[in-house]
């Protein structure tokens, strides 16, 4: 049985409400949902429904955003638009993923933090304001086509919803467009954020070096498997070398998520 915990954290004005998913006591999955100004930030996953409105309950949120589509960042928006009237915004593609989730979230996905009940959302527009704060929409896809950042200029915040996760990237989902990816980097580090706000790492001090360090991870990549197919290494090697032996996700996901996905985008092209 799932056992779900909520760990709420103050960042400054920003708060983080972190959602782990346990499996037997162990942490099979987190993700961060964010609260600032009345501005709630993606709504979690199905499983922590109960915590999760406990919790809004005493934050009050106005506003509601969706950083996309995928089932830890929406899992609770009917239930939110059932109890606050709150009609979450996102990309205007985010709709029609949502008027039905049992056709893309698979199994393994839904054992660990449920499937969300279909919803609605309305279209963002280049901006939110809230009572003290500004924030631009920036379109990022590339970890889905439809994912979107918030940026606060004034405090220098970003929201970057899954498209950093983590600098040292090892594996890659089928579906996510790593072109795209390293496009969408590029473009919020030019912003020259000051903290950055993760769904899966949480808060990031010094964003603009790490997604630099990011974006050469992944050049890097690029560079040494154009080289060794060149050189006539196999896809199998390629992925020990650079990203380490074993790929437990993929057997899980069907290779849905893999190393071998990051080593093979870069060969297609
Ligand atoms: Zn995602």
């Amino acid at each position: 049985m799932n056992r779900i915990s909520i760990y709420f954290r103050r960042n400054g004005p920003v708060n983080s409400i972190r959602m782990t998913s346990r499996f037997l006591g162990l942490p099979l999955y987190k993700v961060n949902a964010f609260f600032v100004d009345g501005l709630l930030i993606d709504t979690g996953f199905a499983f922590g429904r109960d915590r999760f409105l406990e919790l809004l309950d005493t934050l009050h949120p106005d506003i509601v955003v969706n950083t996309h589509h995928h089932e830890d960042h929406t899992g609770n928006n009917f239930w939110i638009r059932e109890k606050y009237g709150l009609l979450p915004l996102a990309h205007p593609k985010t709709l029609f993923y949502l008027q039905d989730p049992t056709q893309w979230v698979p199994w393994y996905r839904r054992l660990v933090w449920g499937c969300p009940h279909p919803s609605e959302t309305r279209a963002l527009d280049s901006k939110i304001q809230t009572k003290n704060f500004l924030f631009l929409v920036i379109p990022t896809p590339g970890h889905s086509d439809d994912h979107i950042c918030l940026y606060e200029p004034n405090e220098g915040w970003l929201f970057s919803g899954d498209l950093f996760i983590s600098e040292q990237m090892k594996y890659l989902r089928e579906d996510e467009n790593i072109y795209s990816i390293i496009d969408s980097l590029k473009k919020v580090a030019a912003l020259h954020p000051k903290k950055m706000f993760c769904a899966f790492s949480g808060f990031i001090d010094r964003p603009e070096e790490a997604i630099h360090r990011k974006i050469e991870h992944l050049e890097n990549i690029k560079y040494e498997v154009e080289k060794g197919v060149g050189e006539g290494t196999s896809t199998r090697e390629l992925q020990h070398r650079l990203l380490g032996r074993g790929d437990q996700l993929s057997l899980i996901t069907s290779g849905q998520i893999s190393k071998q996905n990051l080593i093979n985008v870069f060969i297609r092209k």
